[in-house]
């Protein structure tokens, strides 16, 4: 029989990351990436098997950026048109209040993401670009969004509730949402496969570290805190976004810097984290300037582990102790002096890093703790694509 084939798409504002794969066995047919679209001078890579394809060319939309990745699927001996692709499924970003679930898209489901577009006017906007452009080049396939706010929607009132005015929070729809809540949840649920434990038996706290990064607490499998709230600009210091700050900071910089609402959203969300501190967004490279002395670096590095042991501390209290402490994503799964120094000196709490096993060039699941360490400490490579891919073959089978 041939391999169930599910497209995973996630678009951004001029980009489309996407994904063919078999839900299953995770095997992964194609992917590739299109960028820059929309600003002129285009580009897809786009890779089949050992083979890897790259074009430049203009590309107008985000229709246009699909149909240029079906014809390298096409020139790759797979159209998609034929292929027998049983669902698509969409990373969407924020699904409020309202998607707590993966949901079949449909004209009403779309039209709420578009409202949703005020919690998140960056990202959903991106994400209904994309839903429509494969909704017009596959128009009999079904549609699936998954949704990044899904997994936390259950937090507990005291985590997500913001201390504002109640009415104005209700009105406007503000409280704490979580981001990444399907790399939480596939990754907790490794740890569990892992550990050969039931989810419901573990307390976990699992760090996403990528260019976005967020951190969460679970107990018994259901997340008790999140460090994203309302937007993904809360929480651990990132890439380029600020995470934490003093919320005066914003009317400080109005009054005195006379910056406007785009300025600020520019400074916190593109211009903050790392690279405002630092002038780079990219770990190695930061390890590179720090290696060369540069006390920006250096203390940028710092600042973004304070913050990890930050949150690490208030999730241990919350949770009353912890079972597993896992990493994951970009710098997370690759860099060993970040997980070691988040988690240095904290023996009295069962918690340590086997400096081996921590440098070990291993990339799959992996315990990094010591043997018989009262806390497993693991790195878990993250695949949102694969999780998008079984939440929408779930909820497309049930149809
Ligand atoms: P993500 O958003 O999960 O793709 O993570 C992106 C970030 O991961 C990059 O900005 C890098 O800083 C970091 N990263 C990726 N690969 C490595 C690596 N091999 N070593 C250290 N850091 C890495």
């Amino acid at each position: 029989m041939e391999p169930a084939r599910v497209l995973v798409v996630n678009s951004g504002s001029s980009s489309i990351k996407y994904q063919l794969l078999d839900p299953d066995s995770g095997k992964v047919a194609a992917s590739g990436l299109v960028e820059r679209i929309g600003e002129g001078g285009g580009a897809i890579e786009h890779t089949a098997g050992e083979h890897t394809v790259t074009d430049q060319v203009d590309i107008p939309d985000h229709t246009a950026g699909l149909r240029l990745a079906f014809a390298k699927f096409a020139d790759t001996g797979q159209d998609l048109t034929t292929a027998g692709i049983t669902a698509v499924g969409h990373r969407v970003v924020h699904g409020g209040e309202v998607f707590y679930r993966p949901t079949r898209i449909d004209d009403r489901v779309l039209r709420t993401i578009t409202e949703l577009s005020t919690l998140a006017p960056l990202h959903n906007p991106a994400n209904i670009r994309g839903i429509e452009a494969v909704r017009t080049l596959l128009p009999d396939v079904p549609q699936v969004a998954v949704f990044d706010t899904a997994f936390f929607h259950g937090l507990p009132e005291a985590a997500k509730t913001y201390a504002i005015d109640r009415q104005i929070a209700e009105a406007h729809g503000i409280r704490r949402y979580g981001f990444h809540g399907t790399s939480h949840e596939y990754v907790s649920g490794r740890v569990a496969e892992f550990l050969g434990r039931a989810p419901g038996s573990l307390n976990q706290i699992v760090f996403h570290l990528g260019n976005g990064a967020s951190v969460s607490a679970l107990r018994g499998g259901s997340p008790v805190d999140t460090s994203m709230g309302l937007t993904p600009l809360e929480g651990l210091v990132m890439g380029t976004r600020s995470g934490d700050l003093d919320p005066g900071i914003i009317l400080h910089l109005m009054r005195t810097a006379h910056l406007d609402i785009d300025g600020i959203d520019r400074l916190l969300n593109r211009g903050s984290g790392l690279r405002g501190m630092a002038g780079v967004n990219d770990f190695r490279e930061l390890r590179r300037r720090i290696e060369s002395g540069d006390p920006a670096a250096r203390s940028a590095y710092d600042v973004y582990v304070h913050r990890l042991r930050h949150y690490l501390g208030a999730y241990l209290i919350e949770l009353g102790g912890v079972d597993a402490i896992t990493f994951t994503a970009g710098v997370g799964e690759n860099n060993a002096e970040v997980r070691a120094d988040a988690l240095a000196g904290l023996h009295r709490f069962g918690i340590a890093v086997d400096p081996e096993l921590n440098t070990a060039a291993d990339r799959g699941a992996r315990r990094i703790s010591p043997a018989g360490a009262e806390v497993q400490v693991l790195v878990v490579p993250t695949n949102e694509e694969l999780a998008i891919a079984r939440a929408a073959v779930a909820v497309t089978g049930n149809d």
